[in-house]
């Protein structure tokens, strides 16, 4: 049976995953799902001792069955090659009694890398769907941070496309501003928002729906608008990879043999990271439990625990940023498969979250979640408490969105007979200033002074690219209002 993508929210559609890729989201609102998810499994029995690239070729050739084996293996060359400072790519590393999945060996030190590596590879792969052959993707992203870099990474000179990002003026670090003002690339354009980033993601999502607008980009510059958010499939699946990744490691290691269950510890945000996990698992993974951990925005836990999703509540700035979130979007890709398929009950679901800012699951779909997925969540004391606990017990740093991850699982029972792996999603180097307040090291400085002291005292190196960052030509420097964005991006494509 062909793999076709249809709606969360109505199975009108029918769209390869390659035009599901392209199309980034469904015309409804609702997020691209695939019943066939699972019905091809990738065998766990010969995975130990299998590079990263060669499981992404079995679970990629699994989820994306229109691209052709020649396509994922250039795909898979190009993103997973030597630009990662680790071969393994995601490498599993014991910690104390656990062990930690370390996906930020990127270029640029954040996880999402794992995914915005392979995506604009991915997008060349695709055509245009009404014909226009001159059309080109441009992705626009509102970002708190992490995202930004990762996708103008990403998409820098990516042929066929081109990049807008839009970030809070002042509300991100120095390291990850630098990083988005420095990024080359003829293709990218990068501005600060007078706001902040629910006003800068919002006033993407209306630029997004501007029919007038897409009009007039379509006609004049042959260019359509498409989003490099974790809604797109296309960011998706790769992250899937990493989950079979770390059980071979398991596997090389002699920690496991085939079959035994492992359960995985991930900091959560917009639920891309850990859905991965829970596609790993439909594909034969033997995963025993996902943990969600969340920073003090616990709206997931509040729902895990409650049935209850309610986005009505304050939002609070944290020292970890790229969880700082209350609409979690790709839960609703969890609840369409968990409700086998329920696409007016997800649909009824979504309406109630814009309307009203909340929605009640029914009982028994909460029970038969939970058995599964697990919760937990860190205030930002806990935080830089585990920031210095990991450093004493285990000599190994982590950043403050690890560091929710490792508090929730120090919280956990231990269940002796299952290996637990906690996904690290972000190098401390990007957060040096708190890291070095938890560890009680000097941070009076700029970032930069802090890398430095974070690597005199633990003994560990800052990524050439962030320490580089000091010295880099700023090649950006745009203000723009909120409401003068939308001008910004038919700029930008006008110049194309
Ligand atoms: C994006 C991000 C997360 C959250 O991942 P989701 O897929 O949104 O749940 C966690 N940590 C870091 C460092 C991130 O950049």
């Amino acid at each position: 049976m062909a793999t076709t993508f249809h709606s969360t929210r109505s199975t009108t559609d029918s769209l390869t995953a390659k035009q599901a890729i392209r199309k980034g989201i469904a015309d409804d609102g609702g997020l691209f799902v695939s019943d066939s998810l699972g019905q091809t499994k990738v065998d766990i029995a010969d995975l130990a001792g299998k590079t990263y690239q060669e499981i992404a070729s079995d679970v990629l050739g699994a989820l994306l069955p229109d691209f052709t084996a020649e396509e994922l293996a250039q795909c898979i060359a190009d993103a997973y090659g030597s630009q990662w400072s680790d071969e393994r790519i995601t490498p599993l590393k014991p910690l104390g009694e656990d062990y930690i999945l370390e996906l930020f060996n990127g270029p640029t030190s954040a996880f999402k890398d794992v995914a915005l590596q392979i995506l604009p590879r991915f997008m060349a792969h695709t055509t245009p769907s009404d014909g226009d052959p001159n059309e080109k993707i441009m992705i626009l992203t509102a970002t708190s941070g992490d995202t930004g870099k990762a996708a103008l990474a990403g998409f820098a000179d990516a042929p066929g496309t081109a990049i807008t990002v839009f970030y809070p003026e002042s509300k991100v670090s120095q390291v990850q501003e630098l990083q988005m003002t420095t990024q080359i690339g003829a293709n990218v354009n990068v501005a600060a928002v007078e706001g902040n980033f629910d006003d800068a993601q919002s006033a993407v999502k209306r630029i997004f729906g501007d029919k007038i607008l897409a009009e007039r980009l379509a006609k004049d510059s042959h260019v359509v608008l498409s989003s490099a958010n974790s809604i797109n499939v296309g960011r998706l699946v790769p992250q899937v990879v990493y989950y079979f990744s770390a059980y071979a490691q398991l596997l090389a290691d002699q920690v496991i043999n085939v079959g035994d269950e492992v359960e995985f510890v991930v900091p959560t945000g917009n639920f891309g990271d850990i859905l991965a996990g829970y596609y790993a698992k439909l594909l034969g993974l033997p995963v025993k439990h996902l943990v969600v951990a969340s920073d003090k925005n616990n709206v997931l836990f509040d729902f895990l625990t409650t049935g209850t999703y309610n986005r009505q509540r304050p939002f609070f700035q944290t020292i970890s940023p790229s969880m700082d979130i209350l609409i979690s979007s790709n839960l609703e890709r969890m609840l369409y498969y968990f409700s086998e398929g329920d696409t007016r009950l997800i649909a009824m679901l979504m309406n109630d979250l814009n309307k009203w800012g909340t929605y009640e699951i029914p009982e028994e779909l909460l029970a038969k979640i939970r058995q599964l997925f697990g919760c937990g969540w860190a205030n930002e004391d806990q935080v830089r408490e585990m920031i210095a606990d990991c450093w004493n017990k285990n000599h190994y740093v982590i950043d403050p969105h690890t560091a929710c991850a490792y508090f929730v699982a120090q919280q956990m029972p231990r269940d002796p007979l299952t290996p637990r792996v906690i996904l690290s999603t972000a190098s401390p180097y990007k957060f040096p200033r708190v890291v070095n307040e938890a560890l009680g090291f000097d941070a009076t400085g700029t970032d930069f002074e802090c890398m430095d002291v974070l690597a005199r005292e633990t003994g560990t190196t800052a990524p050439a690219a962030l320490r580089g960052l000091e010295h880099a030509k700023v090649r950006f420097n745009t203000v723009v209002p909120i409401d003068g964005m939308e001008r910004f991006v038919a700029n930008a494509a006008e110049a194309l």
